[in-house]
């Protein structure tokens, strides 16, 4: 393994969440409910949201969502209840090969850590509750208090995990790993190298072409990372 730090996205590429965009929509419709929304907006309307990046507030403001904070804030709790509850019957889970590539790559005396777009809090739960916390050497997921425009597409989070860690760009190597666009983009402009894996084969039917900042590694099998 050439590289010495490798960081991870956790939903959808370590962790397993099934049906993750109807989940997700879940959260939006349920926070959107107990806000202050006058009239909640169509499906097609709220997948909008998701592809905004930062525009998102303006979707937020347009549906009567003025505090951002709490919007958050209602949205991270809701998405804990549901996680705990899933975790617990078992239907969010690890991928099947997550421990053991973690192991190997932690054996190999390199750096680990995930950088998430989920709330902090969340991101301890999980990996404190699915056993994998030993192998990482920090965590970083957003919260209701940040600023949210930290979160990935912004390279923000991977660099200050990177610096959290003393990583030397002149000697060291780094690559983040993760199922997104989101990712990818937050790699690049980090610069640091970008890994798409593919856990969900339809995701991106079009292909990466048309992407202003392209994966330099795609991968179906997470242990495909060994090689690098
Ligand atoms: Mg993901």
């Amino acid at each position: 393994m050439k590289y010495n730090y490798f960081l991870f996205d956790l939903d959808n590429c370590l962790l397993y969440i099934p049906n993750s965009k109807d989940y997700f929509d879940n959260i939006l419709l349920e926070t959107l409910k107990q806000g202050s929304t006058k009239q909640i907006p169509e499906r097609s309307e709220r997948n909008k949201f998701w592809f905004s990046g930062n525009n998102y507030i303006d979707y937020l403001k347009k549906w009567g969502t003025n505090n951002i904070r709490d919007f958050w804030k209602c949205f991270d709790e809701i998405d804990f209840e549901y996680r705990k509850i899933l975790v617990q019957k078992n239907e969010i889970l690890l991928f099947d090969d997550v421990k053991s590539v973690l192991e190997e790559i932690y054996d190999a005396n390199k750096k680990l850590a995930i950088v998430s777009n989920s709330a902090d809090y969340i991101v301890d739960f999980i990996v404190k509750k699915l056993n994998i916390n030993k192998y990482f050497h920090y965590f970083f997921g957003l919260s209701f208090d940040k600023d949210q425009s930290i979160a990935k597409p912004s390279p923000l989070g991977v660099l200050s995990v990177l610096e959290k860690l003393k990583y030397d760009p002149k000697k060291e190597k780094a690559i983040m790993i993760g199922d997104s666009i989101v990712d990818v983009y937050a790699a690049k402009k980090a610069n640091v190298s970008a890994c798409l894996i593919r856990r969900d084969k339809n995701k991106y039917p079009d292909g990466y072409g048309a992407w202003e900042y392209n994966p330099d590694f795609v991968i179906e099998q997470l242990n495909e990372i060994l090689n690098f």
